[in-house]
């Protein structure tokens, strides 16, 4: 009973991370399906299998569309609704600290908005690290990156004035796709190492709803 799985889970192919896009809450139905299918887990189990994926998931950077990911977010909120890290059931894995913002075991997620929103929360959804608060080395890069990104995202949020303006607004949002594509293959490269230095792991943001870029768009 001691591996990775040891709660009797759905197939996995079921288990597909959310990818932003036009069709989001659709897919949102999905997911409160699968949670469903969680629910009668009792707290204890739930906690254990918590602290043992954490275990797992643990020195490696993750994409976010990792079924392993889906899987543990699903039920890492499902722990937070539940309190179940404070009930202190199941200790943590020591490499992880604990997340200011709800006393989960800190599992940051990475999206386009760092500058903004600072590292996300697996569990409760909310800023776990402020940009402010990260490690001075890791700031520069991330907001190198992050300004690089931003007017290439915001082609998709072009104005029809602005549109009109260029010659081709679809080969414009293609390009900017592709740009985009390129700019994530770099965050996990090159950025994550970064974070790995300071976090016991890292999960990266691999899509782009707005410019309809896709976990398998990006090539690392
Ligand atoms: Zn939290």
């Amino acid at each position: 009973m001691d591996n990775f799985f040891f709660v009797e889970l759905p197939p996995i192919a079921t288990i597909v991370s959310p990818v932003g896009s036009m069709s989001e809450s659709p897919l949102d139905r999905v997911w409160k399906e699968y949670g469903r299918e969680f629910a009668s887990l009792d707290d204890l189990t739930l906690a254990r299998w918590m602290a043992q994926s954490l275990g797992q998931l643990q020195g490696r950077v993750w994409r976010m569309s990792h079924p392993l990911i889906g899987l543990y977010r699903l039920l890492g909120q499902m722990g937070h609704d539940r309190g179940v890290w404070l009930k202190r059931l199941a200790a943590m894995p020591a490499q992880y600290s604990e997340a200011a913002c709800c006393r989960a075991p800190l599992l940051p997620l990475f999206t386009r908005d760092i500058l903004e929103s600072g590292l996300i929360c697996q569990h409760c959804g909310e800023t776990a690290v402020a940009f402010e608060d990260l490690p001075d080395e890791v700031k520069s890069s991330a907001k190198a990156w992050a300004e690089e990104y931003a007017p290439i995202h915001e082609v998709a949020h072009w104005e029809e004035s602005q549109r009109k303006r260029c010659a081709n607004y679809d080969d414009e949002f293609e390009q900017a796709a592709r740009g985009i594509e390129r700019l994530l293959a770099r965050a996990s490269k090159e950025l994550m190492p970064l974070f790995m230095e300071s976090y016991p792991t890292m999960v990266w943001e691999d899509h782009d709803e707005c410019l309809e870029v896709r976990p398998e768009d990006i090539e690392l």
